[in-house]
């Protein structure tokens, strides 16, 4: 197997992909090809759709204002992530650029904005987010898009919560305990492929909130230490416990 080309440069595209298939660019897709990465006729570079796996592609019929990119041949077989929700109380602009990117490189496969009572940003921009789940999934190599999910109340997402899936609550007011003990020495039952992780709003949860949470049978409480980490910090601290006691940071069991 050819040692995976991280350099090159990755785009995600709606159209499928086959050999052979023709996907035309115009506009400013274009104008990111011809002008922004210089390309020209002849040039290679990676697409991917999230259904279709990862195809190589090369730029042919180029004019001043459109290219073609000629689908060549598959160098990887579409294959499904971690199955993690991250779940967060949206934060304002800059902050929740920042912090759906890293969800994005950390492999969360869902997003869910949570409204909670001290949640900062009321009206969440959707499009805005998937924007950057797209930027940041051509970034890290991922082979599909993380799904945005419109925002939910607290109450809605535990009334609707899959009961398999384990919720691990990052809480600020959990006792400082060992964080990878935690996750390291789950009971049996429940130890799950679904995952979950809730990081709270820059005000933390309320009381009520906490009390409701606390109750939910799929919850697992966690600290991240002695310190009030920010929102967005939490949420790479988290998935990073997640990912290394649960997730695919885990070295896969030998067979
Ligand atoms: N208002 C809270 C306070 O000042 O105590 C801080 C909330 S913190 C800025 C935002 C979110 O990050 C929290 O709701 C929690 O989900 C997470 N968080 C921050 N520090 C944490 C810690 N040490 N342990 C667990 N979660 C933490």
């Amino acid at each position: 197997v050819t040692a995976y080309d991280f350099a090159a440069t990755r785009l995600f595209v709606e159209e499928p992909l086959g050999t052979g298939m023709r996907l035309e660019q115009r506009g400013d897709r274009a104008n990111f090809l011809l002008n922004v990465l210089r390309l020209r006729d002849g040039a290679e570079l990676l697409v991917f759709n999230g259904r279709d796996g990862e195809w190589r592609v090369r730029l042919a019929e180029t004019t001043r204002k459109t290219t073609v990119l000629v689908v060549e041949r598959q160098e990887r077989a579409q294959a499904a992530g971690p199955d993690i929700d991250y779940c967060f109380a949206p934060l304002k602009h800059a902050r929740l650029d920042y912090m759906v990117q890293k969800a994005v490189e950390m492999g969360a496969a869902r997003l869910r904005p949570v409204i909670t009572r001290r949640t900062q940003a009321t009206r969440v921009n959707l499009a805005r987010m998937r924007a950057n789940a797209v930027e940041a999934a051509e970034q890290c190599g991922i082979l599909a898009v993380p799904e945005i999910v419109a925002e939910t109340s607290l109450d809605t997402l535990l009334a609707a919560w899959e009961a398999d899936r384990l919720l691990v609550v990052c809480d600020e007011d959990a006792p400082a305990g060992d964080a990878a003990s935690v996750l390291a020495s789950l009971p049996a039952g429940r130890t799950s492929e679904r995952l979950a992780l809730l990081v709270g709003p820059e005000g933390g949860f309320d009381p009520a909130e906490r009390a409701r949470l606390l109750a939910h049978p799929a919850v697992l409480r966690l600290s991240l230490g002695p310190r009030i980490l920010r929102a967005d910090t939490a949420a790479v601290a988290g998935l990073t416990l997640l990912q290394a006691f649960l997730g695919d940071w885990k070295t896969p069991a030998t067979a």
